[in-house]
């Protein structure tokens, strides 16, 4: 068996009227990522993180926010294909481990739901999922409310 890893990393300006959509799930709030698809940092830098770790290239190569079949898309979608093109290969989702970064609402409540949701589809288990939440305490644009970043690691087996 061996073992890869990839690394993602996303980040969508936050403006009024725009849905928040994080890991799948709609979290009520005031302002939402602004973005060509719903700005789903996590569903962005997760499937950068897949795709990098099989060596698939990345969601820019996959999905061009030049195509209007992805405007407004639900980001899951990009999701279940990358998990597509990882079973076609014959690797297997062992882990992922995200950090969300933002100011505010507070995540955690919706923790659960968004595993869920990630791992719906990508076709694993929740417990393969795991996320974490920090602030950028008030530094920067992440930290003004102004932007919402993402960090993910996948880490994938194959036979
Ligand atoms: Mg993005």
């Amino acid at each position: 068996m061996s073992v890869r890893c990839g690394i993602g990393y996303d980040l969508h300006r936050l403006e009024a009227g725009r849905k928040l959509i994080i890991g799948g799930l709609e979290v009520p709030f005031d302002k939402g990522p602004a973005g060509h698809s719903d700005g789903d940092v996590v569903a962005h830098a997760l499937c950068d993180a897949l795709l990098g770790a099989a060596g698939l290239g990345d969601i820019g190569t996959h999905f061009p926010d030049t195509d209007p079949k992805w405007k407004d898309a639900n980001s899951l979608q990009f999701l279940e294909h990358a998990a597509r093109l990882l079973g076609e290969k014959k690797f297997a989702i062992e882990h992922v481990d995200a950090v969300v970064i933002l100011e505010r609402p507070k995540l955690g409540p919706h923790f659960p739901k968004m595993r869920e949701a990630l791992a719906k589809a990508l076709s694993v288990t929740a417990d393969r999922i795991h996320l974490k939440a920090k602030t950028n305490e008030g530094v920067d644009a992440v930290g003004r409310g102004e932007a919402i970043a993402a960090y993910v690691i996948a880490t994938l087996t194959t036979t």
